[in-house]
């Protein structure tokens, strides 16, 4: 059978097949600890389940309207409007199945041959291949680990050829836990208008943030920034639903009139009962994202400083999501039984095998001296799995 050019052009998502190997290994009975899966570990908020029963009682359990029910539009152009000042009509709000969705839709919408999207680097897993899946080049943007993975307006406009068309905005970001200040954004934003790009802004982790620090969307900068960005976001990190799948984009009339086009054709409207979930957890407040970030906290804490006491690893203090990323360098140049370490993904390998410690390499993710693991998860398996892999790196020769 000869399958689609496009479909050869990509892997599937590393990060869920890593996850995925995790829980069958663990399923097998072997004690693994998994610090792979990109997901909250608290149960999704009573009020929310509340509200998907009522729905399931009430009969509404049928198609939807294909973009998502008005009531559930009107809560995250409600939400944007008092959070970030952003104001969206309903018709610019369309809700998906997931924020991974979302960016799908939006990347069918705008990317054709021969349109460059610039991505800073590290960057999350599915960027690069939603955009490769439309038939468009992703232009990486290198950042770096000692200023805190900064985009600087000079190396954003080298990576700019006529051809590009979009950047994407990942604040607070998966992996690295980077967010970008005021005066980072003002500078993407400043290139973004002087050459007419559309800003992809992916806020999926806007309110796992530390500190005391708080959101900035770069659509908030003003109505000409707003008019060329496509905000996206979800209920799945925030509200522990990532398996509800709800998540939204609001911007431009245009585009998100193209992407509810695009959805009415090849999904229709995301399941019924989880988007009247999702209108219990946006109208809910913060009192639950906010509980969860104290816990996030001091687990942040916890695996940092840890890994910092591995020699041969470093690890900065993210600043927001929920995953640590070391820098895992130091360890390059030993062997293990199975072969010489000379990359994350050799490490990442041994870690498993040796340590059964699920971690994700860092060269999915842009980066082969770093691996991602998540803090999602209790602070006692944080405690015995990092031990575990300080036991297992000594072992290394
Ligand atoms: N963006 C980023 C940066 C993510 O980490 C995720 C989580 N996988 C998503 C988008 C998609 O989230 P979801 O589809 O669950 O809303
Ligand atoms: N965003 C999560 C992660 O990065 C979930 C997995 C995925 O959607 O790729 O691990």
């Amino acid at each position: 059978m000869k399958l689609a050019t496009r479909a050869g052009r990509i892997v599937p998502s590393p990060t869920l097949s890593i996850t995925a190997t995790a829980k069958a290994m663990i399923a097998q009975g072997l004690d693994v600890i998994d610090f792979a899966s990109g997901e909250p570990d608290f149960d999704t908020p009573e009020p929310v389940k509340a509200a998907a029963e009522a729905a399931i009682r009430a009969g509404f359990t049928k198609y939807t309207a294909s973009s998502g029910i008005d009531e559930l539009r009107l809560a995250i152009a409600e939400k944007l409007q008092a959070e970030q000042g952003l104001r969206y009509d309903k018709s610019q709000v369309l809700v998906s199945c997931g924020a991974k969705h979302s960016l799908y839709n939006l990347a069918e919408a705008l990317l054709e041959a021969g349109d460059e999207v610039v991505i800073p680097s590290p960057f999350w897993v599915s960027y690069q291949d939603q955009v490769l899946l439309n038939d468009a080049t992703p232009v990486l943007l290198p950042t770096h680990e000692a200023d805190g993975y900064a985009v600087h307006q000079q190396a954003l406009e080298e990576r700019l050829t006529p051809r590009t068309k979009a950047i994407i905005v990942n604040s607070p970001c998966n992996p690295t836990g980077a967010t970008y200040d005021r005066a980072i954004l003002e500078g993407i934003a400043e290139v973004a208008l002087r050459h007419d790009l559309v800003i992809i802004s992916d806020e999926i982790y806007e309110k796992i943030l530390y500190d005391g620090a708080r959101h900035i969307s770069i659509a908030s900068l003003g109505p000409d920034v707003a008019a060329r960005t496509v905000v996206v976001n979800g209920v799945s990190k925030a509200y522990a639903m990532t398996g509800w799948r709800i998540g939204y984009a609001a911007g431009p009339k245009e585009l998100i009139t193209a992407m509810a086009n695009i959805q009415s054709q090849s999904t229709s409207n995301p399941c019924s009962i989880s988007q009247k979930a999702a209108v219990a957890a946006l109208r809910g407040g913060d009192a639950f994202p906010r509980h969860m970030v104290v816990e996030f906290d001091r687990r942040r804490r916890l695996m940092v400083e840890r890994l910092n006491k591995i020699p041969g690893v470093t690890c900065r203090m993210p600043a927001g999501a929920f995953y640590a990323f070391p820098n895992v360098a130091g360890v390059f140049g030993k062997r293990a039984a199975q072969g010489p370490i000379t990359a994350a993904a050799d490490l990442a390998d041994y870690l498993l095998k040796e340590a059964l410690v699920a971690v994700v390499p860092g060269e999915p993710f842009g980066s082969a001296a770093h691996l991602r693991l998540t803090y999602a998860t209790s602070a006692e398996a944080i405690v015995r799995g990092v031990d575990r892999m300080q036991a297992a790196l000594e072992k290394l020769a």
